[in-house]
């Protein structure tokens, strides 16, 4: 049986907690003794993917309004469009766009969320049974820490890490040991030299593609745990109130030759967006295009005005960012091609 649409559903470490010993059994790299639940967790992340949705779904209107014969009615999107995709023939760059923003929209899930303790989410009948499809591949579960084993094999006699959620060898040093390593030291998130938001995992070829092995969505431990700290609230009014501050490019100007990044105010909000992160990562499964992040510079809004790639993940963020903030409720922003946030 061929699935229509793709599903998704939490890994356990979304919607339990660790009991209090928090103890890694010998041969694990992460702790596994899940024990109660954690709705909080699995609440915020089923919202976050409900609000990416609700972006990919409005996002796909106006830009359809933006193209439309009309010129008065998506004016202000096609304005604040035309920085990131107005290179070359507008209306066909903002078809495209729109058309992978309409299949996210799709998307379904959780799957297994209503079943009982010992059975929700990735442990639900719901779920195994979708294991059958011999599309499984396009489906995928989100993972809020790495659970690794450390298993020798031929190439790795003493022991790399093996991730026992796709059940995958991995080589040491990949992205997933990084974060469980680094859960454990430093430990805190603003210690961290190299950030790790989250990492999508896939079978490397597509002509060696495990038809029945679902991908992941892996956020950082840490990362979970901050946004966790402070409920989830990315954008608050202190937020807006650095991004739109009358020195705020000038502030950013100094941080940019520290990091050696060309950030610009929209920057402020980019960064602070749990659902940009989640709107990014989408575009790495490869049922939305199975995307890699432009390797010229894949974040941040200088580089993808300057390289316009829409196959580049975050370019695909942004511009759902630059629509919600036109639309949202409440007070509305606008951001000018130099990156300036202003009240619309
Ligand atoms: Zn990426």
């Amino acid at each position: 049986m061929a699935a229509d649409t793709v599903k998704w559903t939490l890994h356990k470490s979304c919607y339990m907690d660790l009991d209090d010993e928090h103890t890694v059994p010998e041969n694990y790299l992460s702790p596994n003794n899940y024990v109660k639940k954690n709705d909080e967790l699995a609440n915020a992340i089923n919202e976050t993917v409900h609000i990416v949705k609700a972006w990919a779904d409005r996002g796909a209107k106006k830009i359809d309004d933006s193209i439309s014969f009309n010129p008065l009615i998506g004016q202000a999107t096609k304005d604040a469009l035309k920085p990131l995709i107005g290179r070359g023939n507008y209306k066909d760059n903002a078809k495209d766009i729109r058309d992978k923003f309409k299949k996210l929209a799709t998307l379904e899930g959780p799957i297994g969320k209503d079943g009982d303790a010992r059975g929700r989410y990735e442990q639900s009948n719901a779920w195994k049974s979708l294991q059958e499809n011999n599309d499984h591949y396009l489906d995928f579960v989100i993972v809020c820490r790495p659970e690794l084993t450390i298993r020798k094999g031929d190439f790795n006699p003493l022991g790399a890490p093996y991730d026992m959620v796709r059940l995958t060898q991995l080589y040491k040093g990949a992205d997933l040991e990084v974060m469980i390593l680094q859960e454990k030291d430093p430990g805190k998130w603003d210690e961290l030299a190299q950030r790790l938001q989250a990492v999508t995992t896939r079978d490397r070829d597509l002509s060696e593609v495990r038809l029945h092995v679902a991908e992941t969505i892996t956020f950082h431990p840490l990362w979970i745990k901050t946004q966790m700290d402070k409920g989830f609230e990315g954008w608050t009014q202190e937020i807006f109130d650095q991004a739109t501050a009358a020195n705020a490019a000038e502030i950013l100007k100094e941080k940019s030759k520290k990091n050696q990044q060309d950030l610009r105010p929209v920057d402020i909000l980019l960064d602070a967006s749990f659902a940009r992160n989640m709107f990014h990562e989408m575009f790495h499964l490869t049922a939305f295009g199975r995307m890699s992040d432009d390797i010229a510079g894949a974040y941040w809004w200088a580089n993808n005005i300057e390289l316009q790639n829409r196959e580049n993940p975050d370019l695909l963020a942004i511009i759902a960012v630059v629509i919600e903030l036109l639309n949202r409720e409440g007070s509305q922003y606008k951001i000018s091609a130099d990156g300036t946030v202003s009240q619309r």
